[in-house]
C-alpha cells in the first residue's frame, strides 16, 4: 500500500509569502555562500546538497488530500485544494474507477473538487463513500453557478454515493475499511483501512484536549489501536489548543501522547495551522519530538514523521 500525501495544511490553503521564502532563501544562500568558501571549485549541485534540508524543502499549503495505492486500487481522503495536483498525477494513470472517502465538508476537505482532472474525463466513474447522508447535495451546493463555472451536475464524469454509518465496516476492491466518528464540530469522520496484516489510519480533524482526555483515549483505544501508520490531526501548540477549546484540533504533543497510548507504529502529524510558518512547524514538530523521547513507555520507539507536502509512506 502507498501513501501519498498531496495537501498537509489545515483550514485554508496557505501558500508560503514573499517574507517567509525570502528569509529561507537568505539562509540556503548563507550556507551556500560558506561551503564555496571553503571549496571554490565545488559544483552547483554539490553546493544544493550542503544547504540544510528545511531550506530546500517547503511543508506545503494546500489543503488535505490523501492519495492510498493499492495494486492499481486509487483511494483519495478528502477533496482539499491538494486534490488538484493528486487528480494531475491520477489522470496519467487512466483509472476508470476512483475512490473518494470524505471525512467532513468544511472547505479545507472539500474545495478542491472542481479543479480534480479525473472528474473531466467520461471514462472515469468517481465512487464517493461518507458518514454524511446529504453528501451529494453538499457537492452540488459547492457547485452551484454563485461559486463555480461548471455545475457538479454538468461534470463529464460518472459519480456514486455511498452513506456508510458510523463504525461500519465495508469494502472497496480488496481492502477492508472502517469508519469511525471524530471530535469535530459538525462532526469528522476518520477511516481505517486494512490489508493483510498492514493497517494505516487517516484522523484528520479532531480534537483530543480537555479534563476528559484519558478517558477519550482509552474510548478511541479499539480503533486505533497498533496501527501501523496513524496519520492524525496535530494543529497546534499546546497554548493554541487551550486558546481554541473546542474547534476541533488536537496539539502535537497530544497527538504523540496518543499515539503512545494506542502502541501507534509510525506516526504523521498533519492539518499544519495556517498561521505557523515552516519554521514554526519545525520548531513544534522538535518539542513533540522530544516529548516523545522523554515519554515513550515502550522498548520500540514509535516512528514519528512531520507531514509535508509529496511524501510517501509505504505499508
Ligand atoms: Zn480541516
Ligand atoms: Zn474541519
Amino acid at each position: 500500500m502507498r501513501i501519498k500525501l498531496w495537501g498537509v495544511r489545515g483550514s485554508l490553503p496557505t501558500p508560503m509569502g514573499v517574507q517567509e521564502y525570502q528569509t529561507i532563501l537568505g539562509h540556503a544562500l548563507a550556507h551556500a555562500q560558506n561551503d564555496f568558501r571553503a571549496n571554490p571549485s565545488i559544483t552547483a549541485e554539490q553546493l544544493y546538497e550542503g544547504i540544510p534540508a528545511q531550506y530546500r524543502r517547503v511543508i506545503g499549503g494546500d489543503t488535505t488530500c490523501v492519495e492510498v495505492d493499492y495494486r492499481g486500487t486509487c483511494i483519495v481522503m478528502d477533496m482539499g485544494t491538494g486534490a488538484r495536483r493528486a487528480g494531475l498525477s491520477i489522470a496519467k494513470r487512466a483509472l476508470r474507477d476512483i475512490y473518494v472517502l470524505i471525512t467532513h465538508t468544511h472547505w479545507d476537505h472539500i474545495q478542491g473538487f472542481p479543479f480534480f482532472a479525473p472528474a473531466y474525463d467520461p471514462g472515469v466513474t468517481i465512487h464517493f463513500y461518507s458518514c454524511i447522508p446529504d453528501l451529494h447535495e453538499r457537492f452540488i451546493r459547492q457547485q452551484h453557478p454563485h461559486y463555480h463555472h461548471v455545475k457538479f451536475e454538468d461534470l463529464p464524469c460518472k459519480t456514486t454515493f455511498t452513506y456508510v454509518e458510523q463504525g461500519e465496516q465495508f469494502e472497496i476492491g480488496n481492502l477492508q475499511m472502517e469508519a469511525q466518528p471524530l471530535i469535530h464540530p459538525g462532526g469528522s469522520a476518520s477511516y481505517k483501512i486494512r490489508k493483510e496484516n498492514q493497517t494505516f489510519v487517516f484522523a484528520t480533524d479532531t480534537e483530543f484536549y480537555g479534563p476528559d482526555l484519558s478517558m477519550l483515549v482509552k474510548k478511541y483505544d479499539q480503533f486505533f489501536h497498533g496501527a501501523d501508520l496513524l496519520i492524525i490531526d496535530a494543529q497546534y501548540s499546546l497554548t493554541e489548543a487551550e486558546q481554541k477549546r473546542g474547534w476541533g484540533h488536537t496539539a502535537m504533543t497530544i497527538a504523540v501522547d496518543c499515539a503512545m497510548h494506542w502502541d501507534i507504529e509510525r506516526l504523521g502529524l498533519t492539518h499544519h495551522e495556517p498561521a505557523h510558518s515552516d519554521e514554526t512547524i519545525r520548531e513544534l514538530f522538535a518539542r513533540a519530538h522530544e516529548y516523545l523521547e522523554a515519554n515513550n513507555p515502550h522498548r520500540h520507539m514509535m516512528e514519528l514523521t512531520l507531514a509535508r507536502e509529496g511524501e510517501e509512506y509505504f505499508l
